[in-house]
């Protein structure tokens, strides 16, 4: 067997599985999606958004990139996040990284001339350590250089989010959502809660809407 053709076989065993212990399953997630989360999380296949939080389908709406990243001209999770937000009306957003993330390890390497797409994904990883290069600078080991650098990248997509309009009109008129910074450790499966802002939270006044649309 092809390895493609297990995927295949475990979707058909999968279905079969959850169809046995609820008839209607199926029936009732293709009625309405109303999930109450946004996740934005890394590509990586270590950290699978639904399967570490324990989540069922419909419960989570999920964007994930390299380094999980909120870029400000990317309309992949710009597009996500205001469906999300002004459509689905979630009431979190949460940014998941992962300490040894393979995108921040890169970020803190030279820039590979094969992968010209990546470096310029990763150039906002790079911004985040030169605003943070004296604190990570000062740690030991290149392995808490990079975990220092993996937690200030998540808190910067978080900082991010709250500076697009989408968050900030719906924080004003809506009084959600709360937006969360979580770091997922690989070693013990375990997430740390390392940011959350509130939608009372004031943003430096370069940032902010005077009147958000
Ligand atoms: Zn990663």
């Amino acid at each position: 067997m092809k390895p493609f053709e297990k995927l295949l076989l475990e979707n058909k065993a999968w279905a079969e599985e959850k169809i046995t212990r609820e008839p209607d399953y199926f029936k009732r997630l293709a009625e309405v999606q109303r999930p109450n989360f946004l996740w934005i999380g890394c590509s990586d296949s270590r950290v699978p958004a639904e399967l570490i939080v324990n989540a069922e389908p419909g419960e989570i709406f999920v964007h994930r990139n390299i380094a999980n990243q909120v870029i400000t001209t990317d309309f992949n999770s710009l597009s996500v996040v205001q469906f999300a937000v002004a459509v689905l009306k979630v009431e979190h957003v949460i940014v998941c990284g992962h300490y040894s993330c393979g995108g921040v390890k890169a970020a803190l390497d030279k820039q590979r001339s094969d992968l010209t797409l990546v470096n310029k994904w990763l150039m906002h990883v790079k911004d985040v350590y030169r605003f943070h290069q004296d604190e990570i600078e000062a740690l030991s080991t290149r392995d808490a250089q990079i975990n220092r650098l993996v937690e200030l990248n998540i808190i910067e997509q978080v900082y991010k989010l709250a500076h697009t309009s989408i968050i900030q009109r719906a924080w004003k008129k809506e009084g959600r959502p709360v937006l969360h910074g979580w770091v997922y450790g690989l070693d013990d499966g375990l997430i740390k809660d390392l940011i959350s802002l509130t939608p009372d939270h004031r943003l430096e006044p370069i940032y902010q809407y005077s009147d958000p649309a």
